[in-house]
């Protein structure tokens, strides 16, 4: 019998929702391109509810337990001696969420003998040491697309609202002002402004696909890139390196796995290349941007805005320099948890879990590790060290 151990985040300070805003949610055919939404056998949860929190346990619980397996849910993971850490020692299956990454370190791996799956409730498994989960031979999965249009209507939202200055004007209002001047002397149209992202993955083509009808120019970067008719259909500039796009954007948004390639791609010295007045918008991960140069970049006017919502370390501390740096549009990591993606990402989850427990092939689209390589989605978008 396993043990699964799911590191969450914490439930609403007000306590767990008893209701909700919305009864139900769309019910959606497939992703674009035709991958298929989650197949688990069955699902024990209501999509639609808070599935991410703790009390919500990514609805695993009666489906683990009545097959006689083992479930443990915390949201303590970051001190030194965490329930993650206590529980990890005997875990043979680990769960995390980008959004509250329990980091499997080198270290932690080592402490881990029976680790044999990580799964990524969500994308993105950079808070897993993929080199040591190779050389341990644990397998690494994630839920390819559950939140990918997520991410992409999070940049939307936020290229209109760092352009259109929409944060400082709605505080104004809260703030009992009328003050138009001081709301409209930082607010452009997007309207013919020229939109570069780092990857065209399932998030970059679709923020691009959804900038399209804003009459915006659009440009890409990508390892690969995408066919013909895809270019032509959006009309889209392609750039041979995030150095040669960025000098000819303003607005550029990154799309892009945190991996050794893309770690600490925009320091000070790409930056310097950017228009003056650009607005950089992150929703892939805050390590591709060297913290401190952005915030310099913000203070000087190089950059216009900046906006994302992924940090790092993640909870975010409280002094952590992105929260009062001026011009920015921040969130906590909340693009790809929406109450809609949740649900997808949950089902991805237990579809995954019911592959590996009855020891059937997880989907070649979930897989990032396995085997001691890269695998699936993971050795096509992602690198490692060696
Ligand atoms: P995909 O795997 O669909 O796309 C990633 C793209 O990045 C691929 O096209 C890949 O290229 C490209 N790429 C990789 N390395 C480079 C590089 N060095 N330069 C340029 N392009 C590169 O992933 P998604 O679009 O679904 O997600 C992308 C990232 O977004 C995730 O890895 C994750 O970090 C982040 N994310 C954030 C979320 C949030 O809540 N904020 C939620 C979901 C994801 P190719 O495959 O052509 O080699």
């Amino acid at each position: 019998m396993a043990k699964v151990l799911c590191v969450l985040y914490d439930d609403p300070v007000n306590g767990y929702p008893a209701t909700y805003a919305r009864d139900d949610l769309p019910a959606l055919d497939g992703y674009p391109g035709g991958q298929t939404l989650p197949t688990p056998e069955a699902i024990d949860f209501t999509p639609g509810h808070l599935l991410g929190s703790v009390s919500g346990e990514l609805g695993l619980r009666r489906f683990l337990e009545e097959r006689g397996h083992t479930l443990v849910v915390t949201s303590d993971k970051d001190t030194g001696n965490s329930a993650f850490d206590r529980e990890l020692t005997d875990a043979d299956v680990v769960i995390s969420q980008p959004f509250w990454p329990a980091y499997l370190t080198a270290e932690r791996l080592a402490k881990a003998p029976n680790l044999k799956l990580a799964i990524t409730a969500g994308i993105g498994s950079d808070h897993v040491d993929l080199d040591a989960a190779i050389r341990h031979g644990v397998t690494v999965a994630e839920v390819t697309y559950c939140n990918s249009i997520s991410v992409a209507e999070h940049v939307v939202m936020m290229t209109l609202s760092l352009v259109r200055n929409y944060l400082p004007s709605n505080r104004w209002v809260l703030d009992g002002g009328w003050n138009i001047a001081d709301c409209v002397s930082r607010s452009y149209d997007v309207e013919g402004m020229h939109v570069g992202t780092v990857a065209a993955g399932r998030i970059g083509l679709a923020v691009l696909r959804r900038l399209k009808p804003f009459d915006m120019h659009l440009h890409y970067t990508d390892r690969h890139r995408l066919s013909r008719e895809v270019e032509e259909e959006l009309g889209l500039t392609w750039h041979p390196s995030t150095e040669d796009m960025v000098p000819h954007c303003d607005v550029v948004t990154v799309n892009a796995p945190l991996h050794p390639e893309t770690e600490n791609l925009f320091d000070d010295k790409l930056i310097a290349s950017m228009k003056r007045g650009a607005y950089l918008i992150n929703t892939a991960r805050a390590r591709i941007v060297d913290r401190d140069a952005v915030v310099r970049a913000l203070e000087s006017g190089r950059l216009a805005g900046y906006a994302g919502d992924v940090w790092y370390p993640q909870p975010a501390p409280a002094d952590h320099p992105w929260r009062s740096m001026p011009n920015h549009g921040m969130t906590p990591h909340i693009s790809g948890s929406s109450l809609s993606a949740q649900a997808r990402y949950a089902a991805g989850t237990r579809e995954i879990l019911e592959s590996w427990l009855a020891g059937t092939p997880i989907r070649d689209e979930y897989l990032i590790v396995q085997g001691g390589g890269l695998a699936g989605t993971g050795a096509h978008s992602y690198s490692t060290r060696s």
